[in-house]
């Protein structure tokens, strides 16, 4: 890779943080990050394999286990040095299954054991990373506590004393480092398929209106900057969905992380009043609905669920506006639901109307809004809207250009379907 243009500094009331070290252009890829340690996670029901984090149509499982799948053999052989150990700790305490963080830290712990030079320490080290123990809730201590013992418990067969963990290892500790230093890892249609440290991205601080992005290639983290950034000045990220005010931001913050945002968008409060507009009392009826629509989808209700939506978005007529982030969350829902019923020309009508809300709170180049624009477009495609399938596929392109790069398969992918598009809008003419 290019030389890095950035480097670690103390930022100030922040501790460390990263800086430019050049003067940087919207889509500059900025970073390549391995995970030191990396689990899957549940996305909906279905497992990624394994190793890559894909989601192929068949997987396949560890003949050992029996628990962890692969999409095939390539896959499975790759990963067998991190999974040789894991495999027997998870196969002595079956049918149990320990929990994706306890999974995640045992992942750690083996390749502590290893200790073997990890380039995504090259700026920040594990064990210089952030427990902020000192600011921890009961509720959180005693979270970790409980699951430091289901650790011992799933470790037992590789670690059946502390005399065989790392040197120094602090448990209790290493369960903080990891809840504060963790990062999602989505695929391209921004689905959460498994979680990964990745040291030195952790010096990146947050902010509620970032200058970089991150997203992923597999299991591969990707740093591009989002905005024009000038020497010396600060690189951020978010931490969180920013589709929400500021107390709310606030809150997941400070209960996640143990800090309190002090960016110009909080203290200013600018968005709020867009995002919370509307009658108060259907504010509270629609963050209800939205959260049992949600529940139905993952019990696979589908059905119900539309139901759900459509009649809160009936009731709402008139007394929230699109651009309300609880009214934007229930059009997502009806928006799924309806692709999964194939009722395509509805589920078109919710799309368009989540990209208000969508345009008015997410940064300008941000991959969620790419995404979503871009799922908008498909449907509009589909239903030979062309002019405006056109328009929407041109906002998506720009975005995805600066978030995911050029090449891209998310760019090139939609580039095609933009070309398609132009075709068969030159055809109907
Ligand atoms: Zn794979
Ligand atoms: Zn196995
Ligand atoms: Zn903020």
């Amino acid at each position: 890779m290019a030389e890095r243009k950035f480097e670690k500094f103390r930022s100030p009331g922040k501790g460390n943080g990263l800086r430019a070290t050049a003067p940087l252009l919207p889509g500059d890829l900025l970073y390549t990050a391995k995970p030191f340690a990396y689990t899957t996670c549940k996305s909906g029901g279905r497992l990624a394999c394994d190793f890559c984090l894909g989601i192929p149509d068949r997987l396949l499982r560890c003949s050992s286990c029996k628990l962890v799948k692969y999409c095939g053999a390539r896959c499975q052989k790759e990963a067998w040095p991190d999974h040789r150990k894991e495999c027997k700790c998870l196969k002595s305490i079956q049918p149990k299954e320990p929990a994706e963080t306890v999974r995640l830290v045992g992942r750690v712990i083996f390749k502590l054991l290893k200790d073997l030079p990890c380039p995504s320490e090259e700026l920040y080290s594990l064990s210089e990373l952030q427990s902020n123990i000192s600011e921890l809730s009961d509720e959180m201590r005693e979270g970790f506590s409980q699951l430091a013992i289901m650790l011992q418990f799933y470790l037992q067969k590789e670690i059946p004393a502390p005399s065989h963990l790392p040197a120094g290892l602090n448990i209790f500790e290493l369960f903080a480092k990891v809840a504060c230093n963790t990062f999602s890892i989505c695929n391209a249609e921004m689905q959460d398929v498994g979680a990964g440290i990745y040291p030195s991205m952790s010096l990146l601080n947050h902010d509620c209106n970032p200058n970089c992005i991150i997203v992923f290639e597999g299991k591969h983290l990707i740093l591009r900057a989002a905005k024009e950034i000038q020497v010396e000045e600060e690189l951020t990220t978010s931490y969180v969905n920013l589709m929400m005010p500021s107390k709310e931001r606030q809150s997941e913050l400070k209960r996640q992380y143990s800090f309190e945002c002090k960016c110009r968008k909080c203290q200013t409060q600018a968005a709020d009043e867009l995002m919370v507009a509307g009658d108060k009392q259907a504010v509270m009826e629609t963050k209800k609905a939205k959260s049992k629509a949600l529940q139905l989808q993952l019990d696979g209700k589908w059905e119900q669920s539309l139901a759900i939506c459509r009649s809160i978005l009936n009731s709402n007529d008139g007394r929230l506006p699109d651009g309300n982030v609880y009214q934007v969350g229930v059009l997502d829902c009806a928006m799924d639901a309806c692709i999964s019923g194939c009722l395509y020309e509805e589920a078109c009508m919710y799309g368009k109307r989540t990209l208000e809300a969508y345009r008015l709170h997410y940064p300008d180049m941000c991959p969620s809004k790419a995404i979503q624009l871009m799922k908008v477009g498909k449907l509009q495609y589909l239903h030979d809207k062309l002019p405006e399938a056109l328009q929407t596929m041109k906002e998506a392109l720009n975005i995805l250009k600066v978030t995911h790069g050029q090449n891209h398969k998310l760019t090139l992918e939609l580039m095609y379907m933009l070309k398609d598009c132009e075709a068969a809008k030159c055809t109907v003419k």
